[in-house]
């Protein structure tokens, strides 16, 4: 069995080395790219959601590269996400491949994941499936922690390109560790070299918060990028939607950490008492709780026809005009262009300093 699961973000790091360690023939898809989207685009529906297409377009990449299966998280909720792995693998055998496409029925299940691991690898018992689900969750924690260290740098550098190389050696450092105390020692580690990046001490950049359906705010193909732009913009970018939170708030593995969902949910109470599907009670809890604390504004992306975030977003216009807090809403698809991103965020950008200077929040 070759199997591949499609990009998001850093988390096919989080696993790919440990799997092959038990036995899996792990193939990563190639990262995503333009064609990787077009490949997407034309065998998808035309209204189906922007992490439809690129899925697809990686599933058929990676089925080109001679896998043979794919696995896929399924699901059930007010969105359309746990139907993507059935609808993909009826267009994909269409297309003519041969494959078989394994679904985790319900990815907030602790049981079904043990399952799967075990279906998958050569691992025998239930105990070592939890210790090695485990180990995935918390490299995937140690990757997020990794990302937002580089947020909180890149602004700051005083050499340029600086962080970005220690960036590059904490991805690198992290991913071979593969057991429980050889990961410690390489988050200690990523720490030191970050501490030896030279950082402007009395800089105090524009901070951001990033919110959003969680696929797009993840996957850097996705949203072009668009926290790394407002880094080298000089921008500290608050990111408030992160994988390993998703997992902890299902599987709890990081005991100290709050529940985010539940949080959310006490902060977006005034203007949205029920979740409506993906990130929207994030969406809107979390933009509350970063005007309280002060963050210069937020950008929310979605993809475009996502009905989730689209029913955030009209809530989020409402909360900025109530708290005069500004809100950039990005939507994504294939017809965006880098120059029409880059210029909304530099307005973006431009309009927070001048709230800035004069005293704005
Ligand atoms: S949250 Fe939105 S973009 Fe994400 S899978 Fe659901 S409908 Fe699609």
């Amino acid at each position: 069995m070759k199997l591949t699961v499609p990009h998001m973000g850093l988390l096919s790091m989080a696993y790919t080395k440990v799997l092959r360690e038990h036995g899996v023939q792990m193939h990563p898809p190639p990262r995503p790219t333009k064609k990787t989207l077009n490949l997407g685009v034309r065998h998808s529906p035309e209204y189906a959601c922007l992490p439809f297409k690129i899925n697809l377009g990686n599933m058929i990449e990676a089925l080109e590269e001679g896998v043979d299966s794919i696995l896929m998280p399924g699901g059930y909720g007010p969105c359309r996400f746990g139907y993507y792995g059935v609808i993909q693998a009826e267009i994909l055998k269409g297309l003519g491949y041969r494959f078989q496409m394994a679904r985790t029925d319900n990815p907030d299940s602790l049981s079904d994941m043990i399952k799967t691991i075990k279906d998958i690898s050569d691992i025998e018992t239930k105990w070592d499936a939890y210790r090695v689900f485990y180990l995935i969750l918390i490299r995937m924690a140690a990757f997020d922690k990794l990302e937002a260290l580089y947020f909180k740098t890149k602004p700051r550098e005083i050499n340029n390109g600086e962080t970005d190389r220690a960036f590059r050696e904490g991805l690198k450092i992290i991913e071979d560790a593969t057991s429980y105390t050889s990961l410690l020692r390489a988050w200690l580690k990523v720490k030191r070299i970050f501490r030896d990046v030279k950082t402007d001490k009395r800089a105090r950049p524009l901070r951001i918060g990033i919110l959003g359906e969680i696929f797009v705010v993840i996957e850097p193909f996705a949203n072009m990028d668009v926290e790394r732009r407002l880094a080298r913009m000089g921008v500290e970018v608050v990111r408030g939607v992160w994988l390993s939170d998703w997992l902890n708030d299902r599987f709890r593995f990081k005991p100290f950490r709050p529940n985010q969902n539940k949080m959310a949910k006490k902060w977006a109470y005034p203007y949205l008492r029920y979740p409506s599907g993906g990130e929207s009670i994030e969406s809107v809890g979390k933009t509350i709780k970063f005007y309280k604390e002060g963050i210069d504004g937020v950008i929310h992306i979605m993809p475009f026809t996502c009905m989730p975030e689209l029913v955030a977003s009209t809530i989020l216009h409402r909360i900025s005009s109530d708290l005069n807090y500004p809100v950039l809403s990005l939507t994504f698809d294939e017809h965006v262009s880098e120059a029409n991103l880059q210029t909304r965020l530099e307005a973006f950008v431009d309009l927070l300093e001048r709230r800035r200077k004069k005293g704005g929040l």
